[in-house]
């Protein structure tokens, strides 16, 4: 990865006006863009592929996280000429040899739904004792052309039913260590703090402080 040059970044890619910071998430998950949102700090504002009036389904044809996340991202940069990020998570469940994994979207069919994927997941696991899970999210931010990547991790295990009504995806059946809830059954800022995507933003914001 090339290091950065903060004036390039400030000046020409998050599209700064006299009172917020723009910076675009190449997704067009609200739900996820609202995690984002809540996690930078004051004056930055997260833009979805909406705002940009992009309702591509960008191909997710990756074998990795990172593979994914940087399509999405130089989607985003090829199409519309826009420092942006995007991110990939990945649900990997020990006794399942790490599936869902890389295809946790799919889990359950090309539909993507919630639904299907949790129950699959639950039918697949059955009883098994061994429960333990992790979350992984790659971030892949693109600015001037240039590529960065920011990991983050939790570890967990998968309830043996569903809990909670918050979130989404796999929320209901992911039970961080040291909890005894569910992502589902959290406020957005306690998951924030703990989860995958919450780690691998803060290293993404502490980045973005040390260039500015
Ligand atoms: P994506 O990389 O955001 O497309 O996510 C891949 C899969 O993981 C999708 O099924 C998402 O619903 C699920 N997922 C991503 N982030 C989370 C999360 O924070 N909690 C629960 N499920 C998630």
């Amino acid at each position: 990865m090339t290091p950065c040059r903060s004036i390039v970044i400030f000046n020409s890619n998050f599209a700064p006006t006299s009172t917020a910071m723009h910076l675009q998430f190449a997704t067009q998950n609200k739900h996820k863009a609202l995690e984002i949102q809540m996690m930078m700090p004051p004056g930055v504002v997260v833009k979805t592929l909406q705002d940009l009036n992009c309702d591509d389904d960008i191909p997710e044809t990756g074998l990795t996280l990172t593979e994914n996340a940087l399509i999405k991202a130089r989607f985003v940069w090829q199409k519309f000429g826009q420092a942006c990020f995007a991110d990939d998570t990945g649900l990997e469940v020990e006794a399942l040899n790490g599936a869902p994994g890389v295809f946790s979207a799919r889990f359950a069919g090309e539909e993507k739904s919630a639904d299907k994927n949790m129950q699959k997941l639950l039918l697949d696991l059955g009883n098994n004792s061994n429960r333990k899970a992790c979350f992984k999210t790659v971030i892949a931010l693109i600015v001037d052309g240039k590529e960065f990547i920011f990991e983050g991790r939790v570890d967990g295990r998968i309830t043996l039913t569903r809990q909670g009504e918050g979130g989404f995806g796999y929320d209901p059946v992911f039970m961080p260590d040291g909890y005894e809830k569910t992502f589902a059954e959290m406020s957005l800022d306690e998951k924030n703090k703990i989860s995958h995507r919450g780690r691998a933003l803060a290293k993404l914001v502490s980045w973005l402080k040390t260039v500015n």
